[in-house]
């Protein structure tokens, strides 16, 4: 009487698992982060920053392919124009300081990743994929799996807290980013850290960067060069950004 009961317990776990698809296995949903309702975190870039973004033109800025960026500047901000594709900062960078903004979708569209997703890659260009991935996401009111929601390092860590404003509210990133370091082997020698302040709330505290981004499958370190461009992310949503600054370490 058990023995069957048993095979049956272990054939549910089973095709419960075999209908997870392939990208699912590295969600996690548990514990979803506290809501937090932050303060005033917008400021000036100090005077020994490279501006990225002044407001004007997004003359630092590429597409893969080498091409000028072809996202949309207006009113001193730019938006994500969808299908351009990606772009990356003309200038590469190892370890930084960098202040973003970025401002969700004023019109609610999608849900879970689908809701204002866009994303700030460090490090990226790197072979043979992505770099490291600070998830942009509308994680107001919008449950995905937490370690998706902004301000994760997607795929690895779960923020610390929910620190997100409205969608049509503009919002910063902090990010104190510390690269990883090969030996001439390629191996790892250091990995890479990053402490991430979210609307001035802290969310990432020196949180270990495991390898570089996979939707599917774990992450890895693949050896790479000590600086790369930092990467915006054209995920087909309408994320604006403006005021962006690097102070490099
Ligand atoms: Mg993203």
């Amino acid at each position: 009487m058990l023995l069957p009961l048993c095979f049956l317990a272990i054939g549910i776990i089973y095709s419960q698992d075999a209908k997870m698809s392939a990208w699912e296995l590295t969600e996690i949903w548990d514990p979803e982060p506290e809501v937090v309702n932050p303060g005033n975190s917008f400021r000036d870039a100090p005077s020994d920053a490279i501006v990225l973004f002044d407001g004007l033109n997004l003359d630092k800025w590429v597409h893969k392919n080498g091409d000028p960026a072809k996202w949309d500047v207006k009113d001193g901000f730019f938006t994500v124009k969808p299908g351009t594709g990606d772009i990356l900062s003309r200038d590469v960078f190892g370890s930084c300081q960098l202040h973003i903004e970025f401002m969700s979708p004023i019109n609610i569209e999608g849900n879970g990743q689908d809701r204002g997703n866009s994303g700030i890659f460090l490090m990226d260009n790197i072979e043979p994929g992505d770099g490291y991935e600070v998830q942009v996401l509308d994680s107001y009111n919008n449950r995905t799996y937490s370690n998706g929601q902004a301000g994760s390092i997607y795929k690895q860590h779960t923020p610390l807290v929910n620190s997100s404003k409205k969608p049509g509210e503009w919002q910063t990133y902090d990010i104190i980013f510390k690269a990883p370091v090969f030996n001439k082997n390629g191996e790892v020698e250091s990995p890479a850290y990053v402490t991430i302040l979210h609307n001035g709330v802290l969310i990432q505290n020196n949180s270990q960067i495991v390898g570089h981004i996979e939707h599917i499958g774990y992450p890895k370190y693949e050896a790479h060069s000590s600086k790369l461009p930092i990467k915006l992310q054209d995920h087909a949503s309408l994320v604006s950004f403006r005021n962006i600054w690097i102070r490099k370490l």
